[in-house]
């Protein structure tokens, strides 16, 4: 599937069937898998053979699905998790440990920013953020000796900022570590990461992988690019005997390519159980068969609404990196040349009460604390998601109670800038 271009892949990448195979992946909706004897079965327990035994691990339409955004975003090997979250934990908790610190992007999603600050703190991780604008030298200043890893979001939400990725990828090499990004706003249509230096990518698919608000999901893609056996003292997990699988060395026995993810299939996995089911990977496997064409749409609608707040007297400021007046539309036409994604966000000059009026006058764009989906939906977080917070605090925190966050959806940009234009008033 390599010599294909990225359209093709969304539709047959992953499922290549068989003489008088089903034409669309099968949904093995089986917690177990049958043996004709104990040895063969041993065999898999090993990692001796490649198979499956029980679905906390793997199972097959997963396993599909996961080779296709492997292939999506030119990696060597993917797995899928249960969600987003799952995603980012199990690919930052496969190479730090107690004691280890991590470096990421301040400009991050919220889940992601406490998973990191709260709960991995309570692990014994600790962790430097850094502003995304940092300069080289500001990042080198960030890592520690214990440093194992570096993280952002290509396009960060809510902020809509747009990483450096060259730039983060080369601070983490210099300093011997692999630069993981979140790839979830722009999915591998519009960037891959990999491209530009990224040595892991992970996905929240519940967005517009999926697309259509059906199934909470997540997923994991390696480069096979990081070299662990440079740094065994770093990566001791894949660099020395598992004693949990007879002393196997990931590193050694799955190489660059395999390692990480069968190192994070066969112990977070085994050990934590974050599997998406068979039957969500399989409505994942929908939404990434029109992935290509959708994204082109959400961009295109994004992009036309932006550009009409931008005129219009009501709207304080609108932030969307395809403006040609964003900080970041340098970079993102740099990374991101098809642009983006379909999330805008813009401030009313009324604050709060013009949002809350604003978005009480919309007929098409439903509010929902979602993004990325075929409908389009719109967030006020200064009365949603952070209405504990004061306007002063607001302010501070970048999030001004007038901001609207919307996430353009599939429906005719005409219908949509009406929309807009009669709940502006
Ligand atoms: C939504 C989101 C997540 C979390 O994903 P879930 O599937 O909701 O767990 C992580 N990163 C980004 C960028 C997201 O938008």
């Amino acid at each position: 599937m390599s010599e294909y271009n990225i359209g093709t892949k969304c539709v047959q990448a992953g499922y290549t069937p068989g003489n008088g195979e089903p034409r669309q992946i099968p949904i093995i909706q089986s917690t177990t898998f049958k043996y004709e004897t104990s040895e063969a079965m041993g065999r898999l327990f090993d990692l001796e053979e490649n198979g499956y035994f029980y679905s906390r691990l793997q199972n097959p339409t997963n396993d599909l699905v996961a080779a296709k955004i492997a292939a999506l975003e030119g990696g060597t090997a993917g797995m899928l998790t249960s969600s987003g979250q799952a995603a980012n934990f199990f690919a930052l908790f496969n190479i730090c440990e107690c004691g280890s610190h991590i470096v990421a992007s301040s400009s991050i999603y919220g889940g992601t920013f406490n998973l990191i600050s709260v709960t991995m703190a309570k692990m014994g991780i600790e962790v430097t953020f850094i502003s995304p604008d940092a300069a080289s030298d500001e990042l080198d200043a960030a890592f520690k000796e214990n440093t194992r890893a570096v993280f952002g979001e290509t396009i960060a939400n809510p902020a809509l900022t747009v990483l450096d990725i060259e730039k983060f990828a080369d601070a983490a090499h210099r300093h011997g570590v692999p630069l993981i990004v979140d790839n979830t706003f722009p999915t591998p249509v519009n960037c891959r990461p990999i491209e530009w230096g990224a040595d892991i990518v992970t996905h929240s698919t519940t967005k517009y992988m999926d697309g259509h608000g059906s199934a909470v999901g997540g997923a994991i893609v390696d480069s096979g690019a990081f070299d662990w056996t440079a740094y065994p003292d770093k990566y001791p997990g894949l660099c020395t005997p598992d004693e949990s699988y007879h002393g196997i060395v990931y590193a050694e026995k799955f190489g660059k390519g395999g390692a990480f993810i069968t190192k994070c299939t066969a112990q977070l996995m085994r050990d934590l159980g974050c599997i998406q089911s068979p039957q969500s990977a399989f409505l994942l496997n929908l939404g990434l068969e029109s992935l290509h064409v959708r994204m082109a749409k959400h961009v295109e609608n994004g992009q036309a609404i932006a550009e009409y707040l931008e005129q219009h007297p009501k709207v304080s400021h609108v932030s969307f990196p395809g403006l040609p007046s964003n900080p970041y539309n340098a970079l993102s036409k740099k990374y991101m040349p098809k642009g983006g994604c379909g999330v805008v966000s813009f401030e009313l000059a009324g604050g709060r009460s013009a949002a809350l009026e604003f978005m009480k006058r919309l007929k098409l764009a439903a509010i929902e604390t979602h993004v990325a989906d075929a409908r389009t939906c719109c967030l006020n977080p200064a009365t949603s998601t952070h209405r504990q917070m004061t306007d002063e605090q607001l302010i501070e925190a970048g999030i001004p109670a007038g901001l609207v966050r919307m996430s353009c959806g599939l429906e005719d940009k005409e219908d949509l800038i009406a929309d807009l234009s009669q709940a502006l008033g």
